[in-house]
């Protein structure tokens, strides 16, 4: 009985049958319905996760890895008959080292714990993502998390130095050294980076620390149209040498939801097309209101309101992270995550409300994101769940026409796997597919995440 092996190694208050399993091991940030699975088990330690996936490798149970859930692809969610491996035990941050400018953090620290740590240091993780109290540092390895800080700091690949992981066989792979440059052969913790939980469970990593974030400048400008918005992109890249911290942009659509009666006050006299919250940090000396004032007589922008303190800062602050508000209000969401060329950001969100317009009816949307990444994010309310695959179609269809992503940050996981080849080629996935089965010839782990069928005969 595999159930008696995993309460060996973990002991009995750690591993639960299937009708004793709490019900929040079973629910996520999208909603999604979870099978029946085999069982819970939480490990504490790096070693107990190798003995289980022995355990788990040796009469092929499928298992399952959660870290917060807070995932937005359905992935952390056990399927009938899989064995859930929740981390939330591991969580212990070790070996801060202010010098070095790195901590040790298990997979199961939560992204704000690990910011704290930094920051106590005297430092800053420089990643950052809206479910920070809840999101895991595992599982933002597993998914290679962007968020708020990426077009300055990198996504989560940038900020690891190490890495340590348990294989599907229960194998340690470890390489936790402190180094920037390490060519001696590949980089195995690259493969394992946004690998979904699919070839390897991460276990700690080595994180990267970065000098404490100062002197930050904020403003929430007011633009008239797309190419405003790019144009203002390249003065901003061009006047800040460097120093643009946060180029978030909110299409009308959401803005005006933001400030919908019992929401956030509108702090603008009049509407305008785009809006762009943008931040600099590392300057003392007001570039931001100059650069403004510049591009305001340029006719860039129409109105901009810069933060004179850290409440203000906040406050803008406030309508960008409205998100989750606006998505949880929402009956029937379908949440997009896709990726572009800059230039055809404009082109490719007419393209999709046009369509959505025609071919779905009653549905209401909203665009915002990380333009300067190259990053929409689309959230559509639909009248019906039937209509998810047309709202699918018309979204990755638009990407694919214009060469983009159908996912910029949030992985495939279940939900976009039939959508992979619309971003990759029949050679990509073919190989992909090679490294799945040399990692993990069992397909034991999350089986069914990023490839619709798998085939392990
Ligand atoms: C309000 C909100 C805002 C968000 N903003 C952003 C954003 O700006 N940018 C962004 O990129 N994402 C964002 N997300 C998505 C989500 O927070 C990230 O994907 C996050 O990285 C998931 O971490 P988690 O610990 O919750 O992972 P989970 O949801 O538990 O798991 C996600 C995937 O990783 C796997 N996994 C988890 N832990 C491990 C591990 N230790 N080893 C191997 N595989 C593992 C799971 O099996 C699953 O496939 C947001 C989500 C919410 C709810």
């Amino acid at each position: 009985m595999i159930g008696d092996r995993l309460a060996a190694i973990v002991g009995a208050g750690n591993y639960f049958a299937p009708e004793v399993i709490e019900p929040r091991y079973l629910e996520d940030e999208t909603s999604g319905t979870s099978g029946q699975p085999a069982g819970l088990v939480r490990p504490a330690s790096t070693e107990e996760l190798s003995r289980i996936m022995a355990a788990c490798n040796d009469v092929g149970q499928p298992v399952v890895v959660q870290g917060g859930r807070t995932g937005m692809t359905r992935a952390a969610l056990p399927r009938d008959g899989e064995l859930v491996i929740s981390l939330e035990r591991m969580n212990k941050i070790t070996d801060v080292d202010p010098v070095a400018g790195t901590l040790v953090a298990g997979a199961g620290v939560p992204l704000e714990a690990a910011q704290q740590a930094a920051e106590d240091a005297g430092l800053r993780l420089a990643v950052d993502i809206g479910s920070r109290g809840s999101c895991t540092i595992g599982g933002m390895i597993a998914t290679n998390a962007g968020g708020t800080q990426v077009y300055r700091h990198g996504m989560m690949r940038d900020q690891v130095l190490g890495l340590e992981a348990v294989l599907a066989d229960g194998t340690i792979i470890s390489s936790m050294q402190p180094m920037l440059k390490n060519n001696a052969g590949y980089d195995l913790k690259q493969i394992l980076i946004g690998c979904e939980g699919t070839l390897g469970i991460v276990t700690k990593a080595l994180l990267r620390l970065r000098p404490a974030a100062s002197g930050y400048e904020t403003a929430l400008c007011g633009l008239p149209s797309y190419d405003a918005v790019i144009a203002l992109l390249g003065v901003m890249e061009r006047r800040c040498s460097g120093r643009l911290a946060a180029y978030e942009v909110m299409w009308r659509n959401f803005f005006d939801r933001t400030i919908a009666p019992g929401a956030l006050p509108d702090p603008f006299d009049q509407p305008h097309q785009f809006y762009v919250l943008v931040e600099t940090e590392g300057f003392e000396d007001g570039i931001l209101p100059t650069v403004l004032s510049l591009a305001l007589e340029d006719g860039l922008i129409d109105d901009a309101l810069v933060a004179r303190s850290g409440l203000d800062r906040d406050r803008f602050w406030a309508y960008r992270d409205y998100v989750g508000e606006i998505t949880r209000a929402m009956k029937i969401v379908e949440p997009f995550d896709v990726g572009a060329p800059l230039a055809d950001l404009g082109r490719l969100v007419e393209r999709i409300e046009r369509e959505f317009e025609d071919q779905l009816p009653g549905s209401r949307s909203v665009f915002f994101g990380h333009i300067a990444d190259g990053n929409l994010h689309v959230a559509i309310e639909l009248p019906d769940e039937d209509q998810r695959i047309v709202s699918e179609r018309i979204v990755y269809d638009a990407v694919r026409d214009i060469g983009g992503t159908v996912s910029a940050e949030h992985g495939i996981g279940m939900l976009k796997r039939d959508w992979l080849g619309h971003s990759r080629s029949a050679e990509e996935i073919a190989l992909m597919r090679r490294l799945r089965a040399a990692f993990d010839p069992k397909g034991i782990l999350n089986p069914g995440r990023i490839f619709a069928q798998e085939d392990h005969s």
